[in-house]
């Protein structure tokens, strides 16, 4: 998934004539004050932290700002700030615009009915999770004539609009079907569109590009994305390697197996943090690798749960020993193993060889796996 922060988000809207407040990003305090002192950004200004996560306006992450020194001050605070996990490396500074009221728009893909769908609500400014269901309408667009006049009315009607802002509306969601289908995207939210005096204005805009168009689109390759370190080193690698809140590695292949094991550990109270799916490597080199890559992210235990098939277990128990031969001592950790299939003697043999015990059964090696990570953190 290719998400777009806010000011990218914004950058791509405009390009589609979505009305918009203006703003400029930066990436120090300096900056956010000479944005303010050279009047390229207007005052009162407001100062927004450039993360993925939602729920900025309540957790501090938004802030207002009256003087050059206000927006020096706001801008030093959230680029101090570590929101939801992530550091805050940018903020977007923006005219403060006196807002009306606060509706919430988004087309995303409904899945089930394979149809874009348009979903609106006039309580927006708020999460739209948080919003009752009654309160939210929603409508499949025919992706052929795309947005027509009936649909756009239903919209109007219900944010309650007549006059500049119905016809501020009318244009918008031309702007927003077009991007939608322009940027092969499979999310579009602006909560809230805000009415500013005869007008309406996306004050936030959040764009999630669909990854399987992102051959399409060479200028998102640079963006970041919610990926770990570790994760793009793997990616770059061809490892399937996901980092999750957890203290359990899990190695295993395929997803099916990987999925069941992680169910397993969760089944048995522990809780598996990284995961990689070895696949159908038949390349011992490829297993180091992979293996190491674990190492890196601290597991307190790992359980390794292969099915040989094309990946012989042998294979497997080969590039293991030889990753742990070259994991650091301050590095190591319990290794809990269990491997079946193709190659299995040989695998299991290799294994003790290093001095690791493969058990068979699945739920007993899954219980040596979780109380080896508590006896550890
Ligand atoms: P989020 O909480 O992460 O979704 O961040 P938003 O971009 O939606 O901003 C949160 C809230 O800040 C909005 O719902 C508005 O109430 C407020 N806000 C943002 N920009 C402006 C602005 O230009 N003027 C005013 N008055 N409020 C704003
Ligand atoms: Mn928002």
């Amino acid at each position: 998934m290719v998400k777009l922060a806010e000011w990218q988000g914004k950058s791509v809207f405009r390009k589609y004539g979505i009305p918009l407040p203006r703003g400029e990003v930066a990436r120090s305090a300096d900056e956010a004050e000479s944005l303010v002192r050279s009047g390229r950004v207007p005052l009162p200004c407001v100062v927004k932290a450039q993360v993925l996560a939602g729920g900025r306006g309540k957790g501090g992450a938004v802030r207002f700002a009256n003087t050059p020194e206000e927006a020096r001050a706001a801008a030093t605070a959230i680029l101090g700030l570590e929101f939801k996990g992530e550091n805050v490396r940018e903020v977007l500074l923006e005219e403060k615009l006196a807002i009306g009221r606060e509706l919430y728009l988004s087309l995303t893909l409904d899945r089930t009915q394979r149809l874009p769908l348009l979903i609106v609500s006039a309580h927006g400014g708020v999460e739209i999770e948080s919003v009752a269901d009654t309160e939210i309408d929603r409508q499949t667009v025919d992706p052929f004539p795309g947005l027509t006049n009936f649909e756009k009315r239903r919209v109007t009607k219900v944010f309650g609009l007549s006059g500049g802002p119905a016809r501020s509306l009318d244009k918008l969601l031309d702007g927003l079907w077009q991007v939608f289908q322009g940027e092969d995207a499979e999310l579009v939210e602006i909560n809230p569109l805000a009415t500013v005096g005869d007008g309406l204005v996306a004050l936030d805009a959040k764009v999630v590009i669909e990854d399987d168009a992102a051959f399409r689109h060479p200028e998102y390759a640079e963006v970041r994305d919610d990926r770990t370190e570790l994760e793009e080193i793997a990616r770059e690698k061809d490892i399937a390697f996901v980092q999750l809140e957890g203290n359990i590695g899990v190695i295993a292949n395929g997803a099916g197996l990987t999925m069941a094991t992680l169910d397993v550990l969760k089944e048995l109270g522990g809780a598996p943090g990284v995961f990689l799916d070895l696949g159908g490597t038949d390349d011992p080199k490829k297993v180091t690798e992979a293996f190491l890559l674990m190492a890196r992210a601290r597991p307190a235990s790992v359980f390794l749960n292969i099915f040989g098939g094309v990946t012989r277990c042998d294979t497997v128990a080969t590039g293991l020993v030889e990753a742990m031969r070259q994991v650091p001592p301050s590095e190591k950790f319990p290794l809990i193993a269990r491997i079946r299939g193709n190659n299995e003697k040989e695998g299991i043999e290799i294994l003790r060889s290093a001095g690791v015990t493969s058990v068979s059964d699945l739920r007993a090696s899954a219980q040596a796996a979780v109380d080896a990570a508590r006896g550890r953190s």
